[in-house]
């Protein structure tokens, strides 16, 4: 009795010493809490850097952003297929996610070799074998003829740039298949699966390492900045940058000098089973070595690479037969251990595998710090899915890693989840949520697709405007032409010589406002305005003529007044910016009212005589009305009188017009072949005739059904800031139908017209704008968006005032290029003089419209010069021209 208990005394004797001196040897293997709290504040910091826009590029722990925006939200159903390559086996899954009250998922699942020829063979290899594995796994399953989607689970550090690219870093574990790494491995395997003849999708999912949902506003990389987004945080690349250099040891670099990435994923080497086994070994044959174990001998199973596995870590540290188990084990290795050398033995694994979680527990509690921080709750609660053969299979694990995590991160009650079925259900799970985003993707980009167009489509733009021009010039074909490239009588741009006071009205946009200019000539030119804005009421523009006409005189009435020039006969110039057929620079007939007017009694009427009129009925002033203006005229002239070279002028505000000095002798409908007269294009209506209905989507269709004038104005329709607006919103209506907007609720807000104005586009496209102002902008129209609709209504707005931008360029190049065909040069230099608020404060119209004429007239050299006050300045500048050419034929006369 006494004897056994000697004995065993001293037994315990012996271990701690043996124990004791092993600690002594392995030292910088064992963490002190300060030293884990250390490394925990590193990765922390690390994790920023990952997340950071300036610090990424360079930053070892990458912080990958997956794309997947949520948690599953219990929408995702389906049949997917899942592979899993880069865990300890290649597997291939069917999971079926149904939801009959409560959600399941059914999983069937096959593993499937990968031979080391083929995993270091070549990357082409590697995938065929993959994709033949799947072929193989449809047939068994009976679905090959099915359409399934593939979730590809990656376990390899990636870069993802979309849900479906995924550029392989670096090879990890004992993968390294050629001609991989820097390549998209989604494509890889999408080649090698239509190569077998299989039908499937594949987008990538990540299951490896640590994800977790990371704030989007810290998510540097991604734009946006509500909600989570889930992150891959690569954390195997820890220390790669030498951040661990002072807890590595020798036996970690040695595994690292042998391994396939030297100088790469080194804390991943320090922790993950993949090394673990390997690690004890290296540290047993030093200890032997050096005659501290199995009496010096070395033995050459000893020395062999892979002989001690990491199962057998897990076995040696069972509590009760791990003795037994190394004795077996190291038996086997023909070392002939003692009891002494087994008690040895798995202290060494002890502190191995210690090492690893509480390496892991730093990194993890790295993570919670930081989840709790941006929680702001003193207390963090949350749950963390584990998986891992080391974690589920080895004895202690777990368990210390649990013991580590809460005393590093005290103020937290974390609780932790084994995941059942492996990276699987996860996978699955990652997969379904994949795949849904994926295919609201496809079918958004899909939709928006049609508004996007090539350059030879905006080429046979540009042509087919060169044609319009052409019907509308040429004499035989002007009644039938839409482009209806009106004479203005304006002969030529100012020459500085203009002088006097004028009157100028500007009718034809959103406000009516009356002017006068004060035009001084000689050496110091100015150009002096006094204006005012009136409100046009929607039933005045809608009601008739006679009612239209009086208002404007009222206006009028109260402008001299507010001027005190009642009683001087003013010469005016009249802005009237719609379609006016014009017989001379006094005479306007209006052919047709465009934007949002439709009083009655004017259509085929002359506009200046429908004015004198109504300055005649009120009695109380006089006018002498000298030139009726178009607005694009109007900019063009008030350009000229600054710049010389301006012979053209833009409109892009509400309406979409241009006009340009054309050759007499082109301009059929004129008499005379000399000189130049400026052409009022009317291109809004370009289109009319159906030469663009090809690249016309349902949506200019609803928004040209539905408008004062269907079925005209249809270039006009899709570039201008009247509609623009309505654009958008029937897309957004279309996207809420199919349910990838506004939870697929269609508020009343968003059925109602004109809701969504030019001016929103502007605010939401801003580049400076966050996401969250954006919803916050949603949120104003009534709108409750969540941040996903955010970035879908942000989508769309950006690719309806593209195409805008692009149209009008399109139209600008066929313009330009046509006066330098006219004038037989082979470059040209030419400005454009430009007005409208969607050309002025949309934050990219201006540009893609400038590009668009670069590309698309490489001859000409465009420059843009916005006017300033064109309609009524230009409309003064004309009025002067007109009176001094009358004088001119008085004094012939
Ligand atoms: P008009 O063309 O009526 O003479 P504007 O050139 O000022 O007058 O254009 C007004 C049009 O510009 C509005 O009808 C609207 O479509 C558009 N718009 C207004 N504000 C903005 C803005 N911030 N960004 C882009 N477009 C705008
Ligand atoms: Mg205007």
């Amino acid at each position: 009795m006494i004897a056994a208990q000697l004995l065993a005394y001293y037994f315990t004797e012996l271990k701690d010493d043996k124990v004791k001196k092993i600690d002594k040897y392995l030292y910088a293997m064992r963490f002190s809490d300060e030293t884990l709290m250390d490394i925990m504040k590193r990765f922390r910091r690390e994790l920023g850097n990952g997340l950071g826009r300036d610090t990424n590029h360079t930053a070892t722990v990458k912080m990958l952003p997956t794309f997947v925006r949520s948690i599953p939200d219990g929408s995702e159903k389906g049949d997917f297929i899942a592979l899993d390559l880069g865990g300890s086996a290649f597997r291939i899954l069917r999971v079926k996610v149904s939801h009959e009250k409560k959600q399941t998922v059914q999983m069937e699942s096959q593993i499937y070799d990968t031979p080391e020829d083929i995993i270091h063979g070549s990357g082409a290899r590697l995938f065929d074998h993959v994709a033949e594995c799947l072929g193989d796994f449809m047939e068994k399953q009976n679905i090959k003829d099915k359409k399934l989607s593939v979730g590809f689970t990656f376990s390899f550090p990636c870069a993802q740039t979309k849900l479906n690219e995924s550029y392989l870093l670096t090879w990890t574990k004992r993968f390294k298949a050629s001609g991989v790494e820097g390549m998209d491995v989604v494509t890889l395997l999408n080649k090698a699966i239509k190569k077998h003849g299989l039908f499937v999708g594949v987008s990538s999912g990540t299951g490896t390492n640590a994800c977790y949902m990371e704030e989007l506003r810290h998510i540097d990389l991604v734009e946006g900045d509500e909600g989570r987004m889930c992150i891959n945080t690569e954390w195997g690349a820890f220390g790669d940058d030498g951040m661990l250099e002072d807890i590595r040891t020798e036996f970690d670099r040695e595994i690292d000098r042998g391994s396939l990435n030297p100088g790469k994923q080194l804390f991943e080497k320090m922790v993950s089973g993949m090394y673990m086994g390997e690690l004890v070994r290296l540290i047993l044959v030093k200890m032997a070595k050096e005659g501290f174990l199995f009496e010096g001998r070395i033995t050459p199973e000893l020395l062999t690479k892979g002989k001690f596995e990491t199962k057998h870590v897990s076995s040696i540290e069972k509590s009760k037969e791990g003795l037994t188990k190394a004795k077996d084990i190291l038996g086997r290795l023909g070392v002939e251990p003692s009891a002494d050398d087994c008690i040895a033995v798995q202290h060494v694994c002890t502190i191995v595998s210690h090492r690893s979680a509480n390496l892991i527990a730093a990194t993890l509690g790295g993570i919670l710090s930081r989840l709790k921080d941006n929680k702001g709750n003193p207390r963090l609660r949350t749950t963390v899915g584990i998986d891992g053969s080391l974690y589920k299979m080895h004895p202690q694990y777990a368990r210390r890693l649990h013991k580590t995590v809460r005393r590093l991160v005290p103020e937290s009650d974390v609780r932790f989840l084994l995941s059942e079925s492996g990276s699987s259900k996860g996978a699955a799970m990652v997969t379904a949520v994949a795949y849904r985003l994926a295919d609201q993707r496809r079918q958004i980009t899909e939709t928006l697709a049609e508004f996007r167009l090539t350059s030879d489509q905006l080429l046979e733009v540009k042509k087919r405007m060169r044609t319009e021009i052409q019907n509308g010039l040429g004499k035989k074909t002007h009644d039938s032409a839409t482009v209806k490239m009106w004479p203005t009588y304006v002969l030529s741009t100012p020459d500085g010589s203009e002088n006097g006071d004028f009157l100028a009205l500007d009718l034809g946009g959103t406000n009516f406002r009356v002017l006068l200019v004060k035009i001084r000539s000689g050496k110091r030119r100015t150009v002096e305005m006094h204006n005012k804005i009136y409100a046009i009421p929607m039933e005045v523009m809608q009601g008739t003529g006679e009612e239209l006409f009086d208002h404007i005189v009222q206006c009028i009435s109260d402008f001299l007044d507010y001027m005190g020039m009642k009683n001087t006969r003013l010469p005016l110039g009249f802005t009237f910016s719609f379609p006016c057929r014009q017989t001379s620079l006094d005479v306007g007939i209006l052919v047709t009212w465009t934007k949002g007017f439709k009083a009655t009694d004017c259509e085929g009427e002359d506009v200046v005589g429908l004015l004198r009129e109504g300055i005649k009925r009120r009695e109380e002033f006089d006018l002498d009305v000298v030139a009726v203006v178009n607005d694009t005229v109007g900019t063009m002239m008030t350009c000229a009188y600054e710049e010389p070279t301006c012979e053209v002028g833009l409109i892009a505000g509400t309406g979409s017009n241009a006009c340009y000095m054309e050759e007499m002798r082109n301009i059929e409908m004129v008499e005379g072949d000399v000189g130049r007269m400026c052409v009022n294009m009317e291109w809004g209506a370009f289109g009319d005739n159906g030469c663009l209905d090809d690249i016309r989507t349902e949506y200019d269709r609803a928004v040209d059904d539905f408008s004062l004038n269907p079925g005209k104005q249809r270039y006009e329709k899709m570039c201008s800031g009247m509609y623009l607006g309505e654009i958008v919103r029937n897309i957004l209506i279309d996207l809420t139908k199919r349910g990838f907007l506004f939870r697929g609720q269609i508020s009343e807000t968003l059925k109602t017209r004109g809701i969504f104005e030019t001016k929103f586009l502007s605010q939401i496209e801003s580049d400076r704008l966050a996401l969250l102002q954006v919803r916050s902008i949603l949120q104003q129209l009534g709108l409750d968006s969540t941040c996903d609709d955010s970035i879908i209504v942000k989508e769309v707005c950006g690719t309806v005032s593209h195409r805008a931008a692009q149209l009008c360029g399109a139209g600008m190049a066929a313009v330009v290029d046509k006066i330098r065909e006219n004038r037989g040069l082979n470059q040209m230099n030419i400005t454009v003089g430009v007005d409208g608020t969607l050309y002025k404060l949309h934050p990219h119209f201006s540009g893609i419209m400038h590009q668009t004429v670069k590309e698309l007239a490489p001859k000409c050299n465009v420059n843009f010069l916005l006017s300033e006050d064109g309609s009524g300045k230009g409309a003064a500048l004309i009025t002067a021209v007109g009176c001094r050419m009358r004088e001119q034929e008085e004094q012939k006369s």
